[in-house]
């Protein structure tokens, strides 16, 4: 794992370094290739997200229908998702070290692959999904608006969490909704559009809540996009 570059020099300076380090693979060690600390054969490998529920981004077989049967029973308050990739190998990895490990090269990285498979929607402005102000005093940064950071698009900062949750994991798909129900607020006026952004979906009831939130305060279209998809 390459060493971060110091805090303290500030991201222009940060930049500026990067150019003169060489590019070196985060999976493999190898060479980096095209502006990506990835290699040529790691980035042929990559797990990138298929054909999908346009509404969940749950991966379907070629031949079904573009929505879910889930969506389609029960549509969801966003019109529609997109993930980039799947959380297979080597981007479970990469997002585990760039969520828990402070690995901002991983973060960088995932950034530049979630813009060579866009939505294919215009997506600004971004509102990342938020951390609780505990949550990260406990991580150190927030890695949705870290994300929204890197991809350079502008982003809406109005949507906070009103109270802790406990973590997502180990829950089933209806604990996790009881666990955010009513979790996120907004301040300030919201966009009549907006793209949720957030590293992983698991069963989207993150996004969801956030969407109805969204929706509920005066959003005509919420969309997400997300780097990686649990299939
Ligand atoms: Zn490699
Ligand atoms: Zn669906």
């Amino acid at each position: 794992m390459r060493l971060p570059l110091p805090s303290v020099l500030g991201e222009p300076l940060q930049a500026a370094f990067r150019l003169l380090l060489p590019l070196r693979c985060l999976v493999c060690s190898e060479r980096g290739h095209d502006t990506l600390d990835l290699c040529p054969a790691c980035l042929a490998e990559l797990p990138w997200a298929g054909r999908a529920c346009l509404r969940c981004a749950l991966p379907l077989p070629d031949e079904a229908l573009p929505i879910c049967g889930t969506c389609r029973d029960e549509p969801p308050a966003q019109t529609a998702t997109h993930a980039s990739l799947l959380y297979l190998p080597p981007v479970d990895q990469l997002l585990v070290r760039y969520k828990f490990h402070q690995d901002l090269a991983a973060g960088r990285l995932l950034a530049q692959l979630m813009l060579r498979n866009p939505p294919p929607w215009s997506c600004a402005p971004l509102v990342p999904v938020p951390l609780h102000r505990k949550r990260l005093r406990q991580r150190g940064y927030d890695q949705a608006a870290e994300l929204c950071r890197l991809l350079q698009l502008p982003t809406w900062r109005g949507l906070y969490r009103r109270r802790h949750t406990a973590p997502q994991s180990e829950r089933s798909a209806e604990q996790r909704r009881d666990n955010l129900f009513d979790a996120f607020d907004v301040r300030g006026t919201v966009p009549a559009r907006l793209t949720i952004v957030d590293d992983v979906m698991t069963t989207g009831s993150t996004v969801l809540e956030i969407a109805e939130t969204l929706r509920l305060v005066g959003a005509g279209e919420v969309r997400a996009w997300v780097c990686a998809r649990v299939p």
